[in-house]
């Protein structure tokens, strides 16, 4: 069993079916990619996998622990919604001094998750003057605060410029190497290519394709690639 797992999972808005019976799971200590076009039902499934919205049918398990029953699991959970909405008036320091309070974090790990992202230098700057790779590091920051089991990122490269994501490729990979379990959704390839280590193709709210980056390069494209392994 992963360290995150869902289980014939379901959802539908109104007569829309967002989800058709999606099962997946996540193995602690593994970047997992949830790939898909527009619409697949990515955001969805994030949205049910940390209990914002609840599935019509089917399970989730985090940690060996059902998240709808037993709050408790937020604790070890960091998450970064796509295009993350902060409060433009704080600073990126001052929004993570208020998220360390109400997470009962010591402010001793602001100073760490500031230099994990590189923002140190941009720490006292509004969130207004942030461009949005900046927006998406102080996010990630903030969802790293407390050293979480389990980090789930929805999009964490949209928008964002090609330095930036290398930036962020750093990080997920040096929490990767620190034991962290990641779930992170995308409709790039490429990006999967370079950052995953296992991927569930997601198509009309239904995994079509589960395996390793490789795999799905052959199956899709028919032809072999040499995976970056950094
Ligand atoms: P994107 O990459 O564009 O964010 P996605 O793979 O994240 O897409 P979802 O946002 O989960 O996909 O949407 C899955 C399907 O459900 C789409 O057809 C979408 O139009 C529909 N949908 C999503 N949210 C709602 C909603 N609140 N009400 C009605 N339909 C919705």
């Amino acid at each position: 069993m992963g360290a995150v797992n869902v289980t014939n999972v379901f959802k539908r808005y109104g007569t829309k079916r967002a989800l058709n019976g999606v099962s997946l799971s996540a193995s602690k200590g593994y970047i997992t990619a949830i790939l898909g076009p527009n619409g697949a039902g990515k955001t969805t499934l994030i949205r049910i996998i940390t209990t914002l919205i609840n599935p019509d049918q089917g399970r989730i398990e985090i940690l060996g622990k059902d998240p709808f029953k037993e709050k408790n699991v937020f604790n070890k959970i960091g998450y970064v919604q796509e295009l993350p909405n902060l409060p433009p008036f704080l600073s990126g320091k001052e929004l993570l001094s208020l998220s360390a309070r109400l997470k009962g974090v010591n402010k001793e790990d602001i100073k760490r998750v500031l230099e994990l992202v590189d923002m140190t230098e941009n720490a006292d700057k509004k969130i207004a003057k942030y461009s949005k790779g900046m927006i998406q590091r102080i996010a990630l920051a903030e969802a790293l605060l407390g050293c979480p089991e389990v980090l789930i990122m929805d999009e964490p490269n949209v928008g964002t410029d090609p330095i930036l994501n290398l930036k962020m490729r750093d990080v997920l990979n040096h929490m990767r190497r620190e034991g962290v379990t990641i779930v992170m959704t995308t409709h790039e390839l490429e990006e999967v290519r370079k950052m995953a280590d296992k991927v569930f193709f997601l198509f009309q709210g239904k995994v079509f394709f589960e395996g390793s980056t490789e795999d799905l390069v052959l199956k899709f494209l028919g032809i072999r690639v040499i995976i970056e392994t950094q």
